[in-house]
Protein backbone atom coordinates (compact mmCIF):
# COMPACT_ATOMS: atom_id res chain seq x y z
CA UNK A 1 0.00 0.00 0.00
CA UNK A 2 1.30 3.43 -0.86
CA UNK A 3 2.19 5.95 2.19
CA UNK A 4 0.64 9.66 1.38
CA UNK A 5 0.09 12.54 2.83
CA UNK A 6 -1.37 16.02 1.44
CA UNK A 7 0.55 19.07 1.38
CA UNK A 8 -0.36 22.68 -0.01
CA UNK A 9 1.98 24.55 -1.98
CA UNK A 10 3.53 27.70 -0.35
CA UNK A 11 6.05 29.98 -1.41
CA UNK A 12 8.46 29.92 -4.90
CA UNK A 13 11.52 30.82 -5.49
CA UNK A 14 13.76 31.51 -8.44
CA UNK A 15 17.59 32.25 -8.75
CA UNK A 16 20.62 30.99 -9.76
CA UNK A 17 24.18 30.04 -7.89
CA UNK A 18 27.75 31.15 -8.07
CA UNK A 19 30.05 30.03 -10.43
CA UNK A 20 32.04 27.38 -8.27
CA UNK A 21 29.85 26.57 -5.66
CA UNK A 22 29.25 22.66 -4.95
CA UNK A 23 25.88 22.14 -6.12
CA UNK A 24 24.75 20.09 -3.83
CA UNK A 25 26.22 21.98 -0.37
CA UNK A 26 24.42 25.05 -2.03
CA UNK A 27 21.28 24.00 -2.31
CA UNK A 28 21.05 22.51 1.18
CA UNK A 29 22.32 26.10 2.29
CA UNK A 30 19.73 28.09 0.78
CA UNK A 31 17.17 25.62 2.50
CA UNK A 32 18.61 25.96 5.61
CA UNK A 33 18.99 29.74 5.32
CA UNK A 34 15.21 30.03 4.12
CA UNK A 35 13.59 27.42 6.82
CA UNK A 36 12.87 25.01 4.04
CA UNK A 37 11.70 22.24 5.04
CA UNK A 38 9.71 20.53 2.76
CA UNK A 39 10.05 21.57 -0.87
CA UNK A 40 10.98 20.38 -4.08
CA UNK A 41 13.80 21.93 -6.64
CA UNK A 42 14.34 21.83 -10.27
CA UNK A 43 17.47 23.52 -11.95
CA UNK A 44 19.15 23.64 -15.28
CA UNK A 45 22.87 24.86 -15.56
CA UNK A 46 26.02 23.67 -16.44
CA UNK A 47 28.63 21.92 -13.87
CA UNK A 48 32.26 21.85 -14.26
CA UNK A 49 32.41 18.65 -12.97
CA UNK A 50 30.40 16.19 -11.27
CA UNK A 51 29.81 13.11 -8.11
CA UNK A 52 26.77 11.37 -8.87
CA UNK A 53 25.93 8.05 -7.16
CA UNK A 54 23.98 4.41 -7.80
CA UNK A 55 22.83 2.73 -4.89
CA UNK A 56 23.91 -0.89 -5.17
CA UNK A 57 21.10 -2.32 -3.79
CA UNK A 58 22.70 -6.11 -3.42
CA UNK A 59 25.50 -4.21 -0.83
CA UNK A 60 23.37 -1.29 0.28
CA UNK A 61 26.02 1.57 -0.43
CA UNK A 62 26.21 4.61 -2.42
CA UNK A 63 28.58 3.72 -5.59
CA UNK A 64 30.80 7.28 -6.40
CA UNK A 65 30.66 8.11 -9.89
CA UNK A 66 33.23 10.77 -10.53
CA UNK A 67 33.30 12.72 -13.90
CA UNK A 68 35.99 15.46 -14.45
CA UNK A 69 34.94 17.08 -17.12
CA UNK A 70 32.57 19.59 -17.95
CA UNK A 71 28.41 18.82 -18.51
CA UNK A 72 25.53 20.24 -19.50
CA UNK A 73 23.01 20.03 -16.20
CA UNK A 74 20.29 19.32 -18.53
CA UNK A 75 17.69 18.48 -15.39
CA UNK A 76 17.59 18.38 -11.73
CA UNK A 77 15.08 17.46 -10.04
CA UNK A 78 14.59 16.64 -6.06
CA UNK A 79 13.01 17.40 -2.79
CA UNK A 80 13.27 18.57 0.29
CA UNK A 81 12.50 17.15 4.01
CA UNK A 82 14.03 16.55 7.18
CA UNK A 83 16.58 14.36 8.16
CA UNK A 84 18.21 14.30 11.83
CA UNK A 85 16.46 17.27 12.78
CA UNK A 86 18.14 19.40 9.32
CA UNK A 87 16.77 20.36 5.66
CA UNK A 88 17.72 17.23 3.74
CA UNK A 89 18.10 17.73 -0.31
CA UNK A 90 17.61 14.56 -2.26
CA UNK A 91 18.35 14.96 -5.40
CA UNK A 92 18.76 13.24 -8.97
CA UNK A 93 20.46 15.03 -12.20
CA UNK A 94 20.60 14.11 -15.28
CA UNK A 95 23.96 15.42 -17.12
CA UNK A 96 25.05 15.65 -20.86
CA UNK A 97 28.31 15.56 -22.22
CA UNK A 98 30.07 17.53 -25.50
CA UNK A 99 28.49 14.46 -27.83
CA UNK A 100 25.09 14.53 -25.88
CA UNK A 101 25.64 11.02 -24.21
CA UNK A 102 24.16 11.34 -20.87
CA UNK A 103 25.01 10.59 -17.09
CA UNK A 104 22.75 10.06 -14.30
CA UNK A 105 22.50 9.74 -10.65
CA UNK A 106 21.67 10.76 -7.33
CA UNK A 107 23.25 14.15 -6.97
CA UNK A 108 26.31 13.67 -4.36
CA UNK A 109 28.32 16.74 -3.29
CA UNK A 110 31.66 17.79 -5.14
CA UNK A 111 29.66 18.76 -8.77
CA UNK A 112 30.43 21.81 -9.10
CA UNK A 113 28.52 24.44 -10.57
CA UNK A 114 29.49 26.45 -13.80
CA UNK A 115 26.11 28.31 -14.29
CA UNK A 116 22.81 26.92 -12.28
CA UNK A 117 19.10 28.49 -12.36
CA UNK A 118 16.48 26.95 -9.68
CA UNK A 119 12.96 26.90 -8.77
CA UNK A 120 12.18 25.90 -5.41
CA UNK A 121 8.72 25.40 -4.24
CA UNK A 122 7.92 24.94 -0.75
CA UNK A 123 4.72 23.09 0.98
CA UNK A 124 3.31 23.03 3.77
CA UNK A 125 2.49 20.43 5.76
CA UNK A 126 4.05 18.08 8.81
CA UNK A 127 7.21 17.74 9.13
CA UNK A 128 8.27 14.82 6.54
CA UNK A 129 10.94 13.09 8.64
CA UNK A 130 13.98 10.35 7.08
CA UNK A 131 13.69 7.38 8.79
CA UNK A 132 15.93 4.18 8.58
CA UNK A 133 13.82 1.73 6.56
CA UNK A 134 15.20 -1.82 7.11
CA UNK A 135 14.08 -2.88 3.24
CA UNK A 136 16.21 -1.02 1.64
CA UNK A 137 18.99 0.11 4.17
CA UNK A 138 18.19 4.08 3.19
CA UNK A 139 16.85 6.88 5.64
CA UNK A 140 13.03 7.11 3.83
CA UNK A 141 10.37 9.16 4.71
CA UNK A 142 8.63 8.28 7.54
CA UNK A 143 4.68 7.78 6.81
CA UNK A 144 2.06 6.68 8.93
CA UNK A 145 0.35 4.23 6.28
ZN1 LIG B 1 18.67 9.20 -4.71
Amino acid sequence: MAAIIQIRQKEKFMGTMKHGVDLLEEITKICQERSIHLGSIEAIGAVQKASIAFYNQTKRDYVIMTINEPLEMTSLTGNISIKDGNPFVHAHVTLADSTGNVYGGHLAPGTIVFACEFIIKTFDGLMLERRFDEDTGLSLWSLQE
